[in-house]
């Protein structure tokens, strides 16, 4: 069997990552730790962390860096994980995150944080093509050569752009991740563990791409 991998993806939005994740969670048989789904399953399963945070998103809040940062713990301290590694998805956003998963970690590191990297022009592209059926979410890409009204091959729903689609959402979006994760993108350059990955081109493209990426540093196995 193939050694697994502590790995952290990033990458805008757009630029391909919860499909790569998907399959490189598949082919390192590694769980794939998406922050959102994390908090969901820590509200879901009533932890001290969950609730604590569903209190605060309930008042509509952001989770504060202490609870988000339990809650990658307990997550990361589970048997999948620390047996054969993990994807980390979202998390972290900003250094002093990965300084705080560095002290989590420091028993078995991170191997690689790879940057999926893809144009912004082309992640506006794609984004502003972007359509969805309203009523049972099956996701389009228009091409505009499309009848419109647009209607759902699955169930005959109205496709439509999500209404936080628009292109000035969209740059408003990229330009908050800019200015977030480039400081995050140094931490790991200068820690050595930066690999930057070509995003461009179909998925099956990219994963032969981030797997060499993965497969051409030294990982420590996991015991
Ligand atoms: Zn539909």
């Amino acid at each position: 069997m193939i050694p697994g991998v502590r790995l952290i993806l990033l990458g805008r939005q757009g630029a391909g990552k919860g499909t790569q994740c998907v399959r490189l969670s598949r082919h390192y048989v590694v769980p794939h730790i998406s922050t959102g789904d994390i908090l969901r399953a820590a509200v879901k399963e009533g932890t001290d962390l969950g609730l604590k945070a569903k209190e605060i998103m309930d008042e509509g809040g952001l989770v504060p860096d202490d609870i988000m940062i339990g809650i990658v713990a307990e997550r990361i301290a589970k048997p999948d994980a620390r047996s054969r590694g993990f994807i980390l998805d979202g998390f972290p956003r900003t250094v002093p995150q990965a300084e705080a998963l560095d002290e989590i970690t420091a028993e078995q590191p991170i191997d690689v944080v790879v940057d999926l990297e893809v144009p912004r022009e082309l992640v506006l592209q794609r984004l502003a093509a972007r359509r969805v059926c309203q009523d049972c979410g099956t996701n389009y890409t228009a091409t505009g050569r499309e009848k419109m009204p647009w209607f759902c091959d699955v169930c005959g729903g109205d496709v439509v752009q999500r209404t936080d689609d628009t292109e000035e959402a969209i740059n408003r979006r990229l330009d908050l991740y800019e200015s977030q994760t480039r400081p995050l993108i140094e931490y790991y350059d200068k820690g050595g563990l930066l690999e930057v990955v070509d995003g461009t081109g179909s998925p099956d493209e990219v994963t032969p791409r981030v797997v060499a990426a993965i497969d051409g540093r030294p990982r420590v196995p996991v015991p």
